[in-house]
């Protein structure tokens, strides 16, 4: 007869850490919703070696208290949610408690970080049996991650080249950086800075990120319906081959894959705009939370709409709408 025993918290953080952090855009992507969880208004993304050997996130968000260090590196440890409630409305981008438990389980984990009102910043390595150090920090929270990997070998073969990962890692900056415009964010790759954006609206943010010939090739989609509004950018099917094809389609500020509005966008194209596959959009799309789960997989790149039916109507509408009205009545907001 087999004998079944519990697994050690390690080896069971190591199998979750699977799920959530797939390569080092996926680690990045989850501290730096930690960041703008914290309500953060300036983060800085420093990476070497496509993020493998160092991701290092900057913040000047509210900071952990010392005696939480500890905690927040636990596994389903979260300041976010308390109840079954607060996770049917849940309006942060976190609420698992479970991405800094993974990525500590898979990497060599760092946190600095000094509370609003401390008197200096404490360090908490990531090892087991680690205590708190007391160390220099303004405020915020820096997260360090080395070495994606180190201990599992069998995981870090399915790591790509350097500069694969490095696109996946930017890609997820540029994600955050589209849906808060609000916040300062800037990104150094083996010391060469790649970008630093000021807060800006949310025109120019695309514009800075997308690309200008996006924007000024682009109709301006603003519609809404009840619980549910769009509003963004959508290629001018005439002017399709001035922009690269590209989709960037956030619901409630988060960045999704999601068929429904995937489908809903081909058909509102389909009759202007022969042969795209996928036209150049940066949408914004904005639901009652009630009415989305958000709790799909552990990466929340899926959604799951309470009625997918409706939400592919209004997208469709909407879209086909602004591609039929006269330019003129559409120009972008200039940009500059
Ligand atoms: P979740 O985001 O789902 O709560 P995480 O494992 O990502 O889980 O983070 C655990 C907790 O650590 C968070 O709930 C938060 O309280 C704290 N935390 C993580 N990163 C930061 C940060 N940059 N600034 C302030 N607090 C943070
Ligand atoms: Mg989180």
């Amino acid at each position: 007869m087999p004998t079944i025993a519990r697994l050690p918290d390690l080896l069971i953080s190591q199998i979750a850490a699977g799920e959530v952090v797939e390569r080092p855009a996926s680690v990045l992507k989850e501290l730096l919703e930690n960041s703008l969880d914290a309500g953060s208004t300036a983060i800085q993304v420093h990476l070497e070696e496509g993020g493998v050997k160092l991701i290092r996130i900057t913040d000047d968000g509210c900071g952990i208290a010392r005696d939480e260090l500890a905690l927040a590196l636990t596994r389903h440890a979260t300041s976010k949610i308390a109840s079954l409630d607060d996770l049917e409305r849940v309006a942060s981008f976190g609420f698992r408690g479970e991405a800094l438990a993974s990525v500590a389980a898979v990497a060599r984990l760092a946190i600095t970080s000094r509370e609003r009102g401390a008197a200096h910043a404490w360090k908490l390595r990531g090892e087991n049996g680690a205590e708190p150090e007391p160390a220099a920090l303004m405020a915020g929270t820096v997260v360090e991650m080395r070495d994606l990997y180190y201990n599992t070998p069998a995981r870090r073969k399915f790591l790509k080249s350097e500069s694969t990962e490095f696109a996946h890692c930017a890609d997820a900056v540029r994600r955050l950086a589209l849906t808060r415009p609000d916040v300062a964010i800037s990104l150094t790759h083996n010391g060469r800075s790649l970008f630093q954006l000021a807060p800006a609206d949310r025109a120019r943010r695309i514009a800075e990120v997308v690309g200008d010939d996006f924007v000024t090739a682009s109709r301006t989609v603003d519609a809404a319906a009840g619980p549910i509004s769009l509003t963004g950018f959508a290629i001018d099917p005439t002017r399709a081959s001035e922009a690269k094809d590209g989709q960037n389609v956030f619901v409630n500020g988060r960045f999704v894959r999601d068929k429904i509005i995937g489908h809903a966008l081909r058909e509102a194209y389909r009759d202007v705009l022969h042969g795209a596959r996928q036209p150049a959009v940066c949408l914004f799309l904005e639901i009652d939370p009630g009415l989305v789960d958000v709790n799909v997989h552990p990466a929340k790149t899926e959604v799951r709409f309470r009625d997918s039916r409706a939400v592919h109507q209004f997208v469709y509408h909407a879209i086909q709408r602004t591609l039929a009205t006269p330019i003129q009545a559409t120009e972008p907001a200039p940009v500059n």
